[in-house]
């Protein structure tokens, strides 16, 4: 099973990819993760890219594309993983179509958690609030000021990616306002048992919350082999049906009729 999770910073991708994760055996591959990573270790990369991340920005889609390459291609990656952070551009999402068709793979779902902007900053000082609590340190971009940066880069380069998807019929849009487990509900209801998106259209995910932002839900034309458009033109319509079986009777009686009269005269 390989999906993306796309959201903009807060939306709880990072929440609904651990209980993916623990469901279906799949590893998690989040670029921030990964870049955090690189910088605490002080690599190349980490060097090249904490200035960047500290200001909101976007680091160099080559940079986080050679790491996404080198980390699909891992062992651990076999069964299965969740995109979390990437692709963010559309050139991302394009070179992400690359490397697995280089590899025979596809793409199961991508999934948008759709979130009211209003409440990221309460979610990111929360996260900041609990991970104090825990005793870790705080994200040095989970700040009002660079958060202001991090949505500006979401609504300009990674909004785009949804666009992306949806033109490619992949898109499935859940709200992301819903409670975390009605969130992850809502999520399962898009994946088949073995984790392979259902066809879009039929299953949907509830309703927005009051407030959240809505789902783009366009109508879609039946698909074919679809039950909806097929199964009517099979069946004639009842009425229809009804005033056949009284002309075909009617016809019978007028035939009786008819021969009675023909056997009398004669
Ligand atoms: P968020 O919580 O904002 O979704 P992440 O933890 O996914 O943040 O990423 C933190 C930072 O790492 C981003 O603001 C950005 O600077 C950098 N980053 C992560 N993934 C990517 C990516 N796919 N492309 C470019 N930059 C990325």
């Amino acid at each position: 099973m390989r999906l993306i999770l796309l959201g903009p910073p807060g939306a709880g991708k990072g929440t609904q990819a651990q209980r993916l994760i623990a469901k279906h055996g799949i590893v998690q591959l989040s670029t921030g993760d990964m870049l955090r990573a690189a910088v605490a270790a002080g690599t190349p990369v980490g060097l090249r890219a904490k200035s960047t991340m500290d200001r909101g920005e976007l680091v160099p889609d080559e940079v986080v594309v050679a790491i996404i390459a080198e980390r699909i291609g891992q062992p651990d990656a076999k069964r299965g993983f969740v995109l979390d952070g990437f692709p963010r551009t559309v050139p991302q999402a394009q070179a992400l179509d690359r490397l697995l068709a280089e590899r025979g793979l596809k793409l199961d779902a991508v999934v948008e958690l759709k979130v009211d902007e209003g409440s990221l900053l309460q979610r990111i000082e929360k996260r900041v609030a609990e991970m104090t609590a825990n005793g870790e340190k705080a994200r040095a971009d989970d700040n009002p000021e660079v958060l202001k940066g991090r949505l500006a880069a979401y609504r300009a380069q990674t909004a785009p990616v949804a666009g992306y998807y949806a033109g490619r019929d992949m898109l499935k849009s859940v709200d992301g306002m819903a409670p975390i487990d009605e969130v992850t509900a809502a999520i399962d209801g898009h994946l088949g048992p073995t984790g392979a998106a259902k066809p879009n259209g039929p299953a949907r995910a509830k309703g927005p919350a009051k407030g959240a932002a809505k789902p783009a839900r366009k109508a879609k034309p039946a698909k074919k082999g679809s039950r909806k458009g097929t199964a009517r033109r099979k069946r004639p319509a009842p009425k229809a049906a009804k005033r056949a079986k009284r002309v075909k009777n009617r016809s019978g009686q007028r035939k009786n009729r008819t021969r009675r009269r023909l056997t009398r005269t004669r």
